[in-house]
């Protein structure tokens, strides 16, 4: 009878109110792991290079009778002081990209210059690993964004390019237009990324190999700081890699409209 429907489907009611106040707790419950577990990965990550500086202090004090001793701890103590710095600055970018997932102040960016800033932000290090930057020119193609962040994600994939890979190898970026989309890939011939760790290199902190990670100065942020940059521009970053072969990062966005004006009343013919 109509009653007895009635009560069955307040019922399911009240079991889907539940379930979905369940799940709101599970996604909080998550949420609030994953803080805790940046807090944890952030207090660990900075103990390591600041216990570092402080013992090679404490040799500097101990040597100090042996001037050649003294200046090889202080130039130690430069190297661990300025991967501290630059982790420092990561953890924050990454902070603020995960907190905004809009863009402050976006405008129109050329691709092509993107790519010959990062080219050029990873000339000295590519420079000293004896690795070659090939950039092909990039098709007359533009993208709504924030410039200085999608110059940031292009650098960041090319220091891993040169970082994994052998001097005397080559690291190539290429563009390329698909639809509505472009596709920026940066590949090396470097050493590869196994298959089952393909998909969390991308989580902050995860290193495939942690000391090679820092002995080339690395953060474990970087892949994380990209793949952040690329969802607030509404685009993806994704792998193919084979080990021993070297691997491909692709970065797709948008491509902005061909009438899209470059901030509030601005006209993009005057
Ligand atoms: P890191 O500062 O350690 O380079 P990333 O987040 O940039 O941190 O990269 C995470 C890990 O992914 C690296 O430690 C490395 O093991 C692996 N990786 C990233 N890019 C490459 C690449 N081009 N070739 C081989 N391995 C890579």
């Amino acid at each position: 009878d109509a009653s007895a429907v009635m009560r069955v489907r307040v019922a399911a009611l009240g079991v889907a109110h539940v379930l979905v106040l369940a799940e709101d707790h599970t996604q909080a419950r998550r949420v609030e792991e994953v803080r805790r577990d940046f807090v944890a990965n952030v207090s660990h990550e900075l103990k390591t290079p600041v216990g570092g500086i402080a013992l090679l202090a404490e040799a500097v004090l101990d040597a100090k009778d042996d001037p050649e001793a003294v200046a090889r701890f202080a130039a130690r103590i430069q190297v661990e002081s300025t991967r501290l710095g630059r982790l420092v600055q990561e953890i924050v970018d990454l902070s603020r990209l995960q907190v905004a997932d809009t863009l402050h102040e976006p405008e129109l960016v050329d691709v092509g210059s993107v790519l010959t800033e990062a080219g050029d932000r990873v000339e000295v290090a590519a420079g000293a690993r004896g690795i070659e930057v090939h950039i092909v020119p990039a098709p007359d193609v533009r993208v709504f964004g924030d410039a200085e962040l999608l110059v940031t994600a292009v650098a960041n994939l090319l220091a891993n390019a040169v970082n994994y890979s052998d001097a005397g190898t080559r690291v190539g970026v290429g563009v390329r237009r698909v639809g509505d989309r472009v596709e920026i890939a940066v590949t090396d011939q470097g050493q590869g990324i196994p298959l089952a760790e393909q998909e969390r290199i991308f989580e902050r902190f995860y290193r495939v190999d942690a000391a090679r990670s820092r002995a080339t100065g690395g953060t474990g942020l970087g892949l994380a700081i990209v793949k952040h940059i690329c969802a607030n521009h509404g685009g993806e970053v994704t792998v193919w890699s084979e080990e021993g072969r070297g691997s491909t990062f692709t970065i797709t966005l948008p491509v902005a409209a061909p009438d899209a004006v470059d901030g509030p009343g601005a006209d993009p013919h005057a």
